[in-house]
Parts: C-alpha cells; sequence; structure tokens
C-alpha cells in the first residue's frame, strides 16, 4: 500500500495508528491452523510481569539478544508443530493455548499477530505480516473487516513502549 492510501485511524481515544494495508482486508482464525504458535513469542515487559503470575518463567522462557522470549520446545507429536517438531511452550497437544484457555490472557505480540506494528518518526504504524501472506489461513476468509476491529489486535499498551517493533522473533 503506497504512503497516499495509507490513514489514521483512532483506536484509543487520542492513540492513533497509521493503518498500512487495505481497509477491505479481513480477519478471522482458523481453528486448526496454528502457524503463529510455532514460534518464540517475545514479551515486552509488561508481559513478563504478568507472565510471572501465570506460569514459572524460568521454564517458559529463554534470552534472545537482550530480550525475553516465550520458550519454543520440542513437542512429542506431528501437528501444530514447525517443521523441527517445536512450538511455543504454551501450546496444547490439541492446538489450544494454555494461556488463553485457562487464564484469559495472552502476551500482547499473541494479540498482534496476524498484524506488524512498527514506530516511525512518533506514529505507530500496522500492517500485516510478510510472514502472514504466506502462512495465515485467517486472511481474507471472513466478513471480519480487521481496521473496524483494530482494539482486539493492539493492545493500548503498544503506545506506550520504547520499542514496540513487531519484527523481532526468536
Ligand atoms: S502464548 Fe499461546 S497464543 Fe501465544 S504463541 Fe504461545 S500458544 Fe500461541
Ligand atoms: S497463523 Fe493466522 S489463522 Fe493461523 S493460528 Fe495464527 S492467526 Fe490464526
Amino acid at each position: 500500500m503506497s504512503a497516499d492510501s495509507a490513514r489514521r485511524v483512532e483506536v484509543y481515544p487520542g492513540r492513533e495508528v497509521v493503518v498500512e494495508f487495505d481497509p477491505d482486508l479481513t480477519f478471522e482464525c482458523v481453528e486448526e491452523c496454528t502457524w503463529c504458535c510455532h514460534h518464540g513469542v517475545l514479551l515486552y515487559d509488561r508481559d513478563l510481569l504478568e507472565l510471572a503470575q501465570r506460569a514459572t518463567l524460568a521454564e517458559t522462557t529463554t534470552d534472545f539478544r537482550g530480550e525475553k522470549f516465550v520458550t519454543r520446545e520440542e513437542k512429542s507429536r506431528d501437528d501444530h508443530v514447525g517443521e523441527d517438531g517445536h512450538a511455543c511452550a504454551f501450546l496444547r497437544d490439541d492446538g489450544l493455548c494454555t494461556l488463553h484457555l485457562e487464564e484469559d490472557w495472552k502476551p500482547t505480540r499473541c494479540s498482534v499477530f496476524p498484524l506488524g506494528v512498527w514506530l516511525d518518526e512518533g506514529d505507530l504504524h500496522v500492517d500485516i505480516r510478510e510472514s502472514a501472506h504466506d502462512h495465515c489461513d485467517g486472511l481474507d476468509v471472513s466478513d471480519r473487516r480487521v481496521i473496524d476491529n483494530l482494539e482486539a489486535f493492539l493492545p493500548e499498551l503498544l503506545w506506550e513502549l520504547e520499542n514496540p517493533d513487531s519484527d523481532r522473533v526468536l
């Protein structure tokens, strides 16, 4: 999408985002697909505090390039895993997220996917992640326009971060 077609949307009072994807794009997560849970998820500081109340950090998080991520672990199953047989420590055998299911909570980055965010000259920008175009089964399969539901993808915390850039993976 060109800069001309980007548009500003107020997601929370006084919290705007510059939308860089097609406003007609729709999304609905597809149950059988767990692709975005095959990777280690970056944890912002506040996520880490929240996670500490729900899990043992020493067992479920790892350090990478000075940042904290949810650990990927080897699974004893063939589905809901990446090519190397690993997936997020919280991804259950049935493809559901333990945190989401039992704690009604998940890390910020899990809400953001399949979107990607970054800061540019003080503005928060949002687009579809490059990898999502190739792997996310939920794009354009429903009537739910992403642009009308941005608060479901973008926790308000993102506007308070020095570096919300989602282009950091384990
Ligand atoms: S924490 Fe849950 S939603 Fe996030 S990647 Fe892991 S299994 Fe998926
Ligand atoms: S890759 Fe897309 S469709 Fe698949 S689980 Fe993640 S958000 Fe849902």
